[in-house]
């Protein structure tokens, strides 16, 4: 069996994920019983950290997707970011107002001895939610 790689793969997936998103229900449709949804997140460089970003974000339920994920700020970070989609689902599912927590990123970034090291990078993230 032959192999031959594909030479626009970058296309291929972008279009992929593009598809994937058209596909993805809004919050309206996916959360009925969601009215309104605020968001603020900050991003951390450890645990001890100081945060170096914070982001406020309120969703338009009507046209936002129901998805919720964020990149990781840190440059060399691969394969990292912060999905709050599963938690978004399980907070609506509980009627829950408010949800607050922080995750990992999921990456890996080299070191200076360009040895794989899992991303320190940290979201703090709290879901105010209301509901109809
Ligand atoms: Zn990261």
């Amino acid at each position: 069996m032959q192999f031959t790689k594909k030479p626009n793969q970058r296309q291929e997936q972008m279009r992929l994920e593009r598809e994937r998103l058209e596909r993805t229900p809004t919050l309206a449709s996916a959360f009925p019983s969601l009215k309104s949804l605020s968001v603020v997140v900050g991003h951390f460089e450890s645990q001890r950290g100081t945060p170096s970003g914070e982001l406020r974000y309120r969703a338009n339920i009507q046209h936002a997707k129901a998805v919720l994920t964020f990149s990781c700020p840190a440059s060399g970070c691969r394969g990292g970011g912060f999905d709050l989609t599963e938690i978004l689902r399980t907070a609506v599912r509980g009627k829950r107002k408010t949800v607050q927590g922080e995750i990992a990123c999921g990456g890996t970034r080299s070191n200076a001895l360009k040895h794989e090291t899992a991303c320190p990078h940290l979201l703090r993230y709290k879901l105010n939610l209301s509901y109809v």
